[in-house]
């Protein structure tokens, strides 16, 4: 059972810390009803690794490794950016909420995920003392690579949350995710930069997983068609880089991942475990 709640900015950055407090205390103001209300907080030093995400949530386990006892949200770089307001913070600090508050009801599978984030961290270790260490950083990256595409169902199931619970939330949740989604596309040259050449489709197809989740949350018409271009931008990226002679079978089936309407149970673990396996697949150059 979730007990604590610990919220801490990444990346060594000590002098957010005080910060860190008051983004939750606003967060706590503003939705006063979200879902880990009655769990207690505690902010410690912050969290060494720089995360790759406006902020991102762990749940902890304990130490026989088969109950979820805490909970962690942290806080990226971004979410510091002037350009987020005070309801898109909000908004973020839900959504990592609702991710443990799944985490926590979801409890075989929060143990399933954790041992699997467990072997995919061995594994990397184990690469990074054996093999050359562009072969190590490829492997990395493939773990984390197929590690999303494993997690993307708790990405559907946290923007049904917000739509079931706090509706007077979601038009500005989907404000929100179109703006991120149009961030990630302005930031493409950067993010395919930093991608090694064999995980470049299947990034392209986690991409276009991600707006068809928004397409299918969206109702308003003017976003939607921003949406459905963002999606044509990206296809079209997908055609040129990645001919379907190369794209693994699993992922060549991405486009039946995510069903319209939405409901939290049409969504499959199993197809999305298959994404990540083709993904772990993928040979190094
Ligand atoms: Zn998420």
């Amino acid at each position: 059972m979730l007990n604590r709640l610990i919220v801490v900015p990444d990346n060594g950055q000590h002098h957010l810390e005080d910060a860190t407090k008051d983004a939750w205390g606003a967060f706590e103001v503003l939705i006063p009803n979200h879902p880990l209300v009655s769990i207690p907080v505690e902010h410690h030093p912050p969290y060494a690794h720089r995360i790759d995400a406006v902020a991102a949530a762990v749940p902890l386990l304990n130490r026989g490794l088969d109950q979820v006892d805490a909970g962690m949200i942290m806080l990226g770089e971004r979410f510091w950016s002037p350009e987020q307001s005070s309801d898109d913070r909000a908004l973020t600090l839900l959504h990592e909420a609702i991710h443990l508050r799944l985490a926590d009801t979801m409890s075989p599978r929060t143990v399933r995920s954790d041992a699997m984030r467990r072997r995919f961290q061995d594994a990397e270790a184990a690469a990074f003392e054996e093999e050359p260490l562009d072969i190590a950083v490829f492997k990395q990256k493939r773990g984390v690579a197929a590690f999303q595409f494993h997690l993307f169902p708790e990405e559907v199931w946290a923007e049904l949350y917000v739509r079931d619970h706090y509706p007077e939330w979601l038009e500005r949740r989907l404000v929100s995710l179109l703006a991120m989604r149009q961030g990630t596309r302005a930031r493409r040259e950067a993010q395919l930069a930093g991608i090694p050449q064999p995980l470049i489709c299947s990034w392209l197809i986690y991409e276009l997983v991600r707006v068809d989740l928004v397409i299918a949350l969206e109702q308003d018409d003017r976003r939607l068609a921003q949406l459905n271009d963002l999606k044509q931008e990206w296809s079209t990226d997908l055609l040129q880089l990645c001919p379907p002679e190369r794209l693994e079978v699993e992922l060549r089936t991405f486009a039946e991942s995510i069903p319209n309407p939405l409901e939290a149970d049409a969504i499959s673990e199993a197809r999305f475990d298959r994404y990540a396996d083709a993904v772990l697949a993928i040979p190094p150059l």
